[in-house]
């Protein structure tokens, strides 16, 4: 899958730079890239009005270009930028052509990013996603988000075509994950909003919904959280497999253990209905993983998976597997806290009843939406109270 994926990424790099879009919530604008043996290129000021731009020739050979509030410093023909006192490297030098100074595109989806936190690449589609609200962390700002609640996007595992997984092992199939998923993120819903939160669902039907498109859905929205709701199954090499139950959580991070690859693995599965979907999804993964790991959300989505936990263990029969870290495609594009919930394994005959019963369901419900309400109030505190912690970049 990866290699003839790779060489399709090479050879439209070969022959076309292609060009990036610039997307706010009301108005979108497509950037033209230069190509250059060292990687695509573009001239900063073609990323205004959307993103606030000024380039000064400060000396020659010398820039100094401010995005977003971002000041960098460049010189032509150094892969490097000195940035918030800092010096990043670039994935290849600043160019004149035509007069004109040319950065390369990693300065804007990748470095740009990490320094302003209301910016945010998709590398998938090349957009950059220009948040009309400050920085979740960003104190400065807590007073223009206070005046809404916050809103938590519910994504349904699975749906359509792909059922996910079905159980129990060794008797009639009796739970279809994606019934089951719906069911509770429904049930979910209805108890956030119960608790005062807003929310959006990437699915109320048995519909399919593209793994890329369903964080696009909770990025556009202007979502806080993002909470994705799975059953587990066992693997069929283990040596019980149909003994296996339990419940997990998943923040977005490289897969740490093979028990986590398998898992991931079988989320990430229903690229495999996708019919439309856009190559370089593999690409986006790794890219933004690596972006990922500078950024808050991880911290973030770990304090909401442990809380998920602690919440189910409170009335789920167990036993609580604790909070793990994987690759999930469905997390990868969801630019807020987000996580991936396990509920139980509908492999075991037990815990498959224990799913498909509504009174099970509605506690598990209530539990995830009383974990994501507590997430939210300790957030509210950090960004209300300690105004210390974090500097503002602009
Ligand atoms: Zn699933």
């Amino acid at each position: 899958m990866l290699i003839p994926l790779l060489l399709a990424l090479q050879l439209r790099a070969a022959t076309t730079a292609g060009a990036l879009t610039v997307r706010t919530a009301s108005a979108s604008q497509q950037i033209p890239l230069v190509g250059d043996t060292a990687g695509p290129m573009l001239r900063p000021q073609m990323l205004a009005p959307l993103l606030p731009v000024t380039v000064v020739a400060e000396s020659p050979g010398h820039y100094r270009v401010e995005l977003a509030g971002v000041r960098f410093g460049l010189e032509i023909g150094v892969a490097s930028t000195t940035v918030g006192g800092q010096v990043r490297p670039l994935a290849s030098a600043p160019t004149l052509r035509d007069q004109q100074l040319l950065i390369p595109l990693q300065l804007v989806s990748e470095v740009l990013p990490s320094f302003a936190p209301n910016l945010r690449w998709d590398a998938a589609t090349r957009q950059l996603f220009v948040s009309p609200r400050a920085a979740p962390v960003n104190a400065a700002h807590a007073s223009t988000s206070k005046t809404k609640p916050r809103l938590v996007v519910v994504d349904a595992g699975h749906g359509g075509p792909d059922n996910g997984m079905t159980g129990p092992i060794g008797a009639p199939i009796s739970i279809y994950e994606k019934d089951v998923t719906l069911a509770v993120a429904k049930r979910l819903g209805a108890e956030l909003r119960a608790r005062g939160l807003r929310v959006l669902f990437t699915r109320t039907t048995d519909t399919l919904i593209a793994l890329s498109d369903r964080g696009r859905i909770a990025n556009q929205a202007g979502g806080d959280l993002f909470i994705s709701v799975h059953v587990n199954a066992a693997n069929l090499g283990w040596k019980e497999p149909a003994a296996a139950r339990g419940f997990e959580t998943y923040f977005l991070a490289e897969a740490k253990t093979e028990d986590a690859r398998r898992v991931e693995e079988m989320e990430n599965e229903s690229v495999r209905f996708e019919t439309d979907t856009k190559v370089s999804k593999d690409d986006a993964l790794s890219y933004i993983l690596s972006d990922m790991k500078q950024n808050e959300h991880l911290r973030e989505s770990s304090e909401l998976a442990e809380l998920v936990e602690e919440h189910l263990a409170t009335i789920h029969p167990g036993p609580e597997r604790g909070v793990k870290q994987a690759g999930f495609r469905v997390l990868v594009t969801a630019f807020m806290p987000a996580v991936l919930v396990e509920i139980g394994f509908g492999t075991n005959a037990a815990e498959a009843r224990y799913l498909t019963d509504g009174r099970h369901q509605a506690e598990i419900a209530s539990a995830v939406a009383d974990a994501a309400a507590e997430y939210l109030r300790r957030y509210e505190r950090r960004v209300n109270g300690g105004s210390g912690g974090v500097r503002d970049e602009r």
